[in-house]
């Protein structure tokens, strides 16, 4: 059996072009979604990250405003400027590119964010309605994680889900969503004494490691549905993720390619996150 690829680039299209029409409507209305991005430092992957999120604004027919800082902006600064925007009426979201500078402590950043704009659902509270199935905006990995799933068609009602990596942004919310599901869900981490087992008995596993090759084809159940969220570099140096995708294919029933799978699927949720921020709002 080869499993069927799940097409993160086709399926993201999709969604960005529902979420242009909504972005039309609103317009239409005087209430053009708009998105602010903030990036404070040289990192030059997250100066990559942000132009990326501006220009996907730009597709959908949202108003974006791009502030770049440098590295020595004081914390006090960076709070003002969100405070101020946080009363912006044009501002339906705000996304701080991490990492920031040693500094500024990246919590009181987070929490500065007003909880109706915070559409990398990072906070506290953003975190707490999650927890409690109250609505609000979900981190976007995990969130475009569950679109992936969605579109096989698959019900995960019963399914055993296990997910490897409990980060507070990936791992943690990707399980409560797939616990939201119905899904009955197990978490696996670095402390996990035998990763294999659990993985074996899984109908989907969710692989956020940031580790290659971390699930190989004898670790996997046939038929499972695979999602690998893993951005790391092989040998030659090209994008690979934690799956050994290859051979994975061959016992899986469906698995998410690295590159084309969740990664253009983040940013779609980012913009999924404030146009529904700016219904909202
Ligand atoms: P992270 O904060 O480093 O978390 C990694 C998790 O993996 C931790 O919970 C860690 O366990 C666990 N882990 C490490 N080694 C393990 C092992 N041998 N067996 C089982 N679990 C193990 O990383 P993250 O931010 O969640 O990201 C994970 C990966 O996804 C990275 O490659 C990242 O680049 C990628 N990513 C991709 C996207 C995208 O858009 N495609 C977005 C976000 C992240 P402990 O908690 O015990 O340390």
């Amino acid at each position: 059996m080869s499993a069927q690829l799940i097409d993160g680039v086709l399926l993201s299209q999709q969604l960005r072009a529902e979420i242009k029409q909504r972005a039309t409507v609103l317009t239409a209305k005087g209430k053009q979604p708009g998105l602010a991005v903030i990036l404070v430092g040289e990192d030059p992957a997250s100066h990559v990250y942000v132009r990326n999120k501006v220009k996907a604004c730009a597709d959908v027919g949202f108003h974006s405003i791009l502030e770049k800082y440098d590295a020595d902006l004081t914390e006090a600064a960076l709070l003002d400027r969100i405070a101020s925007l946080n009363s912006d009426p044009a501002i339906h979201g705000i996304l701080v590119q991490m990492p920031l500078p040693k500094h500024i402590n990246p919590n009181k950043v987070i929490e500065a964010i007003s909880t109706t704009k915070d559409v990398d659902g990072y906070s506290v509270l953003s975190a707490g309605e999650l927890m409690t199935g109250l609505p609000g905006f979900r981190p976007c990995t995990p969130y475009g994680c569950m679109k992936l799933i969605e579109s096989t068609g698959v019900d995960l009602r019963g399914k055993h889900a296990v997910v490897i990596g409990r980060s507070n942004t990936v791992g943690k919310p990707m399980a409560l969503l797939l616990l939201q599901a119905n899904a009955t869900v197990t978490i696996c981490h670095s402390a996990t004494p035998d990763l294999a087992y659990h993985t074996r008995q899984a109908d989907v596993v969710v692989a956020a490691v940031g580790r290659r090759n971390t699930l190989t084809a004898d670790m996997v159940k046939p038929g499972a549905i695979v999602i690998d969220v893993g951005m790391n570099r092989d040998d030659d140096g090209k994008l690979c993720g934690d799956v050994d995708t290859a051979a994975v294919r061959e016992v899986a029933s469906h698995i998410t390619p690295v590159p084309g799978g969740v990664g253009p699927m983040t940013i779609t949720m980012l913009l999924m996150n404030t146009v529904e921020a700016a219904e909202r709002g």
